[in-house]
């Protein structure tokens, strides 16, 4: 299920070429895009890419220089931000420090005058989503950081927005209780149905949470995809390098069949075999991205490889379930290559120094323009 593969369905927010600038300096830059009703939507990119900008530019902190943002179908430039079904959820949590977490999670919906009986159930209905209903009566102070942000989002989740906004939530938390966070995250936004955006300079976070990924640049959206496909098909070498890690080889392509090509690359090595679907023209310059862990490394060249290449080890690096070896050509390029370590480290693993054969399909590749 894709709600937002469904033609049928309009999306809950639309950018519609949505340009911002700051005097002389544009922080977005004629950006269209769409999100769908109970997407998990993750804006990924560089420091001053525009992430914030445009979750800003949601909550109604600033507007558009030119183009429009649509929420449900409506212009939202006229409606200032507390009356939109959109909230943020902010780093630093800004909880009230004097208030008990039920107050906290009740503010919002005091401030709004909700009827005690209906608020007393929101409440607690927020704690039990977030699993804080032995901490109600506690102050921020007198609970941990994982629980002071599920109270933030309990808060945000109050009122029952159609949006929520989540700059860098889990910035705060360290490694471990992250990425349990991450699942409870996830958890809490199936539960609800509210859409989720998330600013994270984590990949791996956006990787793990969302249901699409934006990769942004400079105040546009390079690509954005399901997880899945940004991995495995980026659209760009800038796509393909935020993402993970990649050998990426510069070279020129060549039709050869039926979606196939031909690769000519570094000086005294046989052409490169790959497949892609984008047309190249004859000797069109080409980089050819492949996931290290494509790519197999052996000590005899293998019979049948699409693609083999031989070189020394230059360099291991040893993760637990993963190793990656560093392989040097003749000529000086470093390939990466990764192996599951699905068995003891025994006489299947590699040294330094070490000659050894690379290999991979043609089809392990994504063949980009140059
Ligand atoms: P980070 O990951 O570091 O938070 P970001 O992708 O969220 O970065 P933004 O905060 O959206 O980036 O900023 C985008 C660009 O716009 C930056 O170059 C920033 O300096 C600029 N910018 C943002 N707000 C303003 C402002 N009020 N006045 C002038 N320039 C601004």
């Amino acid at each position: 299920f894709e709600p937002w593969n469904d033609p049928a369905e309009s999306p809950l927010i639309r950018f519609r070429n949505v340009t911002k600038r700051f005097g002389e300096f544009t922080a977005i830059d004629d950006l269209t895009l769409d999100i769908y009703e109970r997407e998990f939507f993750a804006l990924l990119g560089p420091s001053g890419c525009g992430k914030t900008t445009m979750m800003r530019m949601l909550a109604g902190f600033e507007a558009p220089t030119e183009g429009v943002i649509e929420l449900s179908g409506q212009d939202i430039a006229p409606i200032p931000p507390n009356k939109r079904a959109v909230n943020m959820m902010f780093q630093s949590y800004a909880l009230f420090p004097h208030l008990s977490v039920w107050e906290n999670i009740a503010f919002g919906l005091r401030r709004d005058r909700m009827p005690k009986r209906d608020l007393e159930a929101r409440v607690e209905e927020m704690l039990r989503l977030t699993r804080l209903d032995q901490f109600a009566r506690r102050k921020p102070h007198q609970i941990s950081g994982g629980q002071r942000q599920r109270v933030a989002l309990a808060r945000s989740l109050a009122k029952a927005p159609k949006l929520l906004l989540l700059d860098e939530p889990l910035g705060a938390l360290d490694k471990k209780l992250r990425q349990d966070t991450q699942f409870e995250l996830m958890d809490i936004q199936e539960k609800t149905g509210t859409t989720f955006v998330i600013v994270t300079h984590d990949q791996e976070e956006a990787m793990t949470v969302a249901s699409r990924v934006a990769v942004m640049d400079n105040g546009r959206i390079i690509q954005a995809d399901t997880p899945a496909r940004i991995y495995e098909s980026p659209s760009s070498v800038y796509v393909a390098d935020f993402i993970g890690d990649v050998n990426i080889i510069q070279g020129r392509a060549t039709p050869d069949g039926d979606e196939a090509y031909r690769v000519d690359w570094a000086q005294g090595q046989t052409p490169l075999t790959a497949s892609s679907a984008t047309r190249f023209e004859p000797g069109q310059a080409c980089h050819l991205a492949i996931r290290p862990e494509k790519v197999t490394i052996s000590s005899d060249r293998p019979a049948d490889a699409a693609n083999a290449v031989q070189g020394k080890v230059h360099d291991i690096a040893y993760l637990g379930n993963l190793s990656t070896y560093h392989v040097e050509l003749p000529g000086g390029v470093i390939i990466k290559a990764q192996t599951a370590n699905t068995r003891r480290l025994s006489r299947r693993s590699y040294t330094w120094e070490d000659t050894v054969w690379l290999s991979w399909t043609a089809t392990a590749g994504v063949l980009l323009a140059g």
